[in-house]
């Protein structure tokens, strides 16, 4: 069955292990957050440290597993259409909005999004890690280190396909932020088989 996820909101549900999950970009160039905790205990989560680490590369895709703080996979990327996703920069949020943007009264973000969807599974702000941030590109400067945030190079109908390694809790968002969808807010869509 497949879900939308509104323009600038949030999702969080169970997927069990050996399941799959499907992130769709239905219109093109839109980022969707990806959050996953240990669902038998939310003190495990998603940690790009640890991965970018083991994968000795920041940018992953098919084949590349995502680990968790206590170095279990947690998810494997099976399928992978874009070939371009962050693992570096945290969730959108209302001071991203405030410090980036100048906003005075901003957005929630994905974070805010994120943390109403995660809390009825016992997730709290503090325990919101760096999300994989499908879709997203954000280039490098080998040299200097310096990143910034290009449209994403998806295009409508472009899929990521993950396979749970462990019974999970998956939090997903439309992101809230202009410049990481190239100016226009659209949905994701998403699926489990
Ligand atoms: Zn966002």
């Amino acid at each position: 069955m497949l879900h939308e996820i509104a323009p600038r909101s949030g999702a969080a549900f169970t997927l069990d292990l050996g399941q799959r999950l499907t992130v769709i970009d239905p219109k093109g160039e839109q980022v969707a957050d990806l959050l996953a905790f240990n669902r038998h205990d939310v003190g495990e989560a998603i940690s790009s440290g640890r991965t970018l680490d083991y994968a000795s590369r920041i940018y992953l895709t098919t084949g590349d597993p995502l680990y968790s703080n206590r170095s279990n996979i947690m998810l494997d990327i099976v399928e992978d259409e874009v070939g371009r996703h962050d693992f570096l920069l945290t969730p959108c949020s209302k001071d991203t909005f405030r410090i980036i943007y100048g906003e005075e009264e901003p957005h929630r973000g994905c974070f805010g999004n994120l943390a109403a969807a995660l809390a009825p599974y016992g997730v709290t702000e503090d325990m919101i890690p760096t999300a994989f941030n499908v879709f997203m590109n954000v280039p490098i400067d080998g040299k200097t280190g310096a990143l910034w945030v290009e449209p994403p190079l998806s295009k409508a109908g472009d899929k990521i396909i993950f396979e749970a390694r462990m019974d999970l809790i998956i939090g997903l968002t439309a992101c809230s932020a202009l410049q990481s969808n190239n100016g226009s807010f659209k949905p994701i869509h998403w699926q489990i088989d």
